[in-house]
Protein backbone atom coordinates (compact mmCIF):
# COMPACT_ATOMS: atom_id res chain seq x y z
CA UNK A 1 0.00 0.00 0.00
CA UNK A 2 1.34 3.01 -0.95
CA UNK A 3 0.63 6.32 1.09
CA UNK A 4 1.73 9.76 0.35
CA UNK A 5 1.76 12.38 2.54
CA UNK A 6 2.42 16.05 1.44
CA UNK A 7 4.80 18.19 3.32
CA UNK A 8 5.56 21.42 2.50
CA UNK A 9 9.25 21.98 3.58
CA UNK A 10 9.93 25.54 5.27
CA UNK A 11 13.04 26.66 5.17
CA UNK A 12 13.52 29.96 7.81
CA UNK A 13 15.36 32.67 5.91
CA UNK A 14 16.42 35.05 7.98
CA UNK A 15 16.69 38.75 6.61
CA UNK A 16 18.64 41.45 8.45
CA UNK A 17 17.82 45.29 7.96
CA UNK A 18 19.00 47.85 9.44
CA UNK A 19 17.05 50.89 10.47
CA UNK A 20 19.16 54.33 11.85
CA UNK A 21 18.07 54.55 15.88
CA UNK A 22 17.93 58.27 15.68
CA UNK A 23 15.49 58.17 13.04
CA UNK A 24 14.29 55.34 11.90
CA UNK A 25 15.28 55.17 8.29
CA UNK A 26 16.59 51.81 6.36
CA UNK A 27 20.36 52.03 5.95
CA UNK A 28 22.08 50.57 3.06
CA UNK A 29 23.84 47.82 4.33
CA UNK A 30 26.99 47.77 3.30
CA UNK A 31 30.36 45.11 3.49
CA UNK A 32 32.73 47.53 3.05
CA UNK A 33 31.68 50.48 5.59
CA UNK A 34 30.23 50.61 8.76
CA UNK A 35 26.78 51.51 9.41
CA UNK A 36 27.05 52.59 12.83
CA UNK A 37 28.94 54.51 15.23
CA UNK A 38 32.30 53.52 16.30
CA UNK A 39 31.17 54.71 19.71
CA UNK A 40 28.22 53.75 20.94
CA UNK A 41 27.31 50.77 17.92
CA UNK A 42 24.10 52.28 17.51
CA UNK A 43 23.09 52.17 13.58
CA UNK A 44 23.20 55.28 12.08
CA UNK A 45 22.58 56.53 8.65
CA UNK A 46 24.48 58.70 6.35
CA UNK A 47 22.38 62.04 7.61
CA UNK A 48 23.11 61.18 11.04
CA UNK A 49 26.71 60.82 10.44
CA UNK A 50 27.76 63.90 12.66
CA UNK A 51 31.98 62.81 11.71
CA UNK A 52 33.80 60.07 9.69
CA UNK A 53 37.43 59.93 9.35
CA UNK A 54 39.36 56.84 8.18
CA UNK A 55 41.21 54.85 10.89
CA UNK A 56 43.83 52.67 8.76
CA UNK A 57 41.38 50.73 6.81
CA UNK A 58 38.13 51.42 8.39
CA UNK A 59 36.08 54.00 8.15
CA UNK A 60 34.85 55.43 11.47
CA UNK A 61 32.00 57.31 11.93
CA UNK A 62 30.32 58.96 14.99
CA UNK A 63 26.94 60.02 15.86
CA UNK A 64 25.56 63.53 16.45
CA UNK A 65 25.50 62.17 20.41
CA UNK A 66 28.86 60.90 20.90
CA UNK A 67 30.64 63.72 18.33
CA UNK A 68 29.01 66.31 20.65
CA UNK A 69 30.55 64.63 23.64
CA UNK A 70 33.81 63.92 21.98
CA UNK A 71 34.41 67.69 21.59
CA UNK A 72 35.20 68.76 25.24
CA UNK A 73 38.00 65.35 24.97
CA UNK A 74 39.07 66.09 21.21
CA UNK A 75 40.39 69.67 22.65
CA UNK A 76 42.36 67.79 25.63
CA UNK A 77 43.55 65.43 23.07
CA UNK A 78 44.88 68.25 20.68
CA UNK A 79 46.38 70.28 23.75
CA UNK A 80 48.15 67.00 24.61
CA UNK A 81 49.19 66.38 20.99
CA UNK A 82 51.02 70.07 21.32
CA UNK A 83 52.46 69.14 24.44
CA UNK A 84 53.86 66.05 23.06
CA UNK A 85 55.40 67.82 19.98
CA UNK A 86 56.83 70.49 22.26
CA UNK A 87 58.56 68.05 24.36
CA UNK A 88 59.50 66.50 20.90
CA UNK A 89 61.22 69.98 20.25
CA UNK A 90 62.93 70.47 23.48
CA UNK A 91 64.36 67.02 23.65
CA UNK A 92 66.00 67.73 20.28
CA UNK A 93 67.36 70.94 20.88
CA UNK A 94 69.13 69.61 23.79
CA UNK A 95 70.40 66.83 22.03
CA UNK A 96 71.46 69.29 19.57
CA UNK A 97 72.92 72.13 21.87
CA UNK A 98 75.11 69.18 23.29
CA UNK A 99 76.30 68.27 20.27
CA UNK A 100 77.27 71.56 19.66
CA UNK A 101 78.92 72.00 23.37
CA UNK A 102 81.21 69.03 22.61
CA UNK A 103 82.10 70.18 18.92
CA UNK A 104 83.62 73.36 20.97
CA UNK A 105 85.83 71.52 23.23
ZN1 LIG B 1 19.02 58.84 10.78
ZN1 LIG C 1 27.43 57.16 19.05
Amino acid sequence: MKKTTERIEQYEVKEHKYFCDYCGELIPYSRYEPIYCCMCERDICDSHVAYQEYEGDTLEKYCPECWELGKEYLAKIEELEEEEERLYDEWHKKCKEKTEESKNV
